[in-house]
């Protein structure tokens, strides 16, 4: 079912959660035993990344250097169909610009077609590390809103090959990311949201958010996107912070803040298990926050990890 229509039939607030692939050679069991404890609070989806490509350089004999591609978490779509099978709940496959050409993404999509999978979830992506900027594929895409562009096409039965003799229109219900402490590369909030309000315009019909640790930040941007008429769901994206490290890391890998209230009290944990409790704590007030206001779900970045969201969810839901 898509994303829209769950919320459309909900009377309360849904539960989601997004899972990362598995390193590549670990086995699928890693993923079940991570969804199925958090079968009991009856997940309305569950979305799975996408990771590219990434170079690294391996040191061959004689002491050269070989640059060579990889990807370290392959098996989204493989995911995705294991999902829907063992659980009869909707899989939310990402899908993203970067390594992809105009033709791979239609062939990308066409399989996700054939899976059953009604939402996909368009994204740009970042660039690999060895490039300083993101660069798209030859006859690839710049920016998310020309992915949606594409898959809105393929559901108006618009494929690349125009003279195809029939043609199966998908029917994906689009979403797209949206970001309450701006994306790091926009020049400010209001550019920002411009180019989102250009991924609704195209056909996206839900935005789902990065994390934030202030509830602040995501009621003022909902309230900026209701007066920009940005007017589809806009799904809360949270993250529970683990360990003590994660109060300095993720900001810098997400470019987000962490409030000094929570900052404060991770610094005077001893050990990542007191830091853990905080973190639990600290996303328990922000869900029962975000419920009171109204949001149509919340949705949960596990991270490989599902304690910490089934503890959260057993208060909250
Ligand atoms: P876009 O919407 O294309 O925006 C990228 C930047 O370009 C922004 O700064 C925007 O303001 C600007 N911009 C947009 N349109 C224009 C335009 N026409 N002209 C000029 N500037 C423009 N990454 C992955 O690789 N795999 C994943 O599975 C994944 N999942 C994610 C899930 C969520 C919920 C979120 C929030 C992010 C996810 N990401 C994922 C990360 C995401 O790919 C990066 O944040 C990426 O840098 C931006 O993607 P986007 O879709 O927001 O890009």
């Amino acid at each position: 079912m898509k994303v829209t229509e769950h919320i459309k039939r909900a009377k309360k607030t849904l539960f989601s959660i997004e899972i990362l692939p598995p390193l590549k050679g670990k086995s699928i069991q890693s993923i079940f035993d991570g969804i199925d404890p958090l079968m009991e609070f009856k997940p309305s989806f569950v979305d799975v990344t996408y990771h590219r490509e990434e170079y690294i350089y391996k040191k061959r004999e004689g002491g050269y250097l070989e640059k060579v591609s990889t990807r370290k978490r392959p098996g989204t779509v493989g995911i995705c169909a294991a999902i829907i099978n063992r659980y009869k709940v909707d899989a939310v496959p990402h899908i993203i610009c970067g390594g992809f050409s105009r033709e791979e993404t239609e062939n990308a999509l066409i399989d996700l077609h054939f899976l059953g999978i009604d939402n996909v979830l368009a994204l740009r992506g970042d660039s690999i590390k060895s490039e300083p900027a993101f660069v798209p594929e030859p006859n690839g895409h710049k920016y998310a809103s020309d992915l949606v562009k594409q898959i809105v096409k393929m559901n108006k039965g618009q494929y690349l090959e125009e003279d195809l003799e029939t043609v199966a229109p998908t029917s994906f219900c689009i979403g797209v990311a949206g970001y309450p402490e701006k994306h790091f590369e926009a020049a400010n909030m209001t550019s920002d949201l411009k180019y989102l309000k250009q991924k609704v315009a195209a056909g996206a019909e839900f935005i789902v958010t990065q994390m934030f640790f202030d509830n602040a930040k995501y009621f003022e941007f909902v309230k900026k996107c209701r007066d920009m008429d940005i007017n589809v769901p806009i799904i809360p994206g949270l993250k529970i912070l683990t360990t003590k490290n994660q109060s300095n890391v993720l900001p810098k890998t997400f470019k987000i803040d962490i409030p000094h209230e929570l900052h404060d009290q991770v610094e005077k944990c001893k050990t990542d298990s007191e830091a853990r409790e905080a973190g639990i704590e600290w996303c328990i007030q922000q869900s029962k926050e975000l419920i009171k206001f109204g949001v149509p779900c919340l949705h949960f970045y596990t991270m490989g990890t599902s304690e910490a969201t089934r503890r959260v969810a057993s208060k909250v839901f």
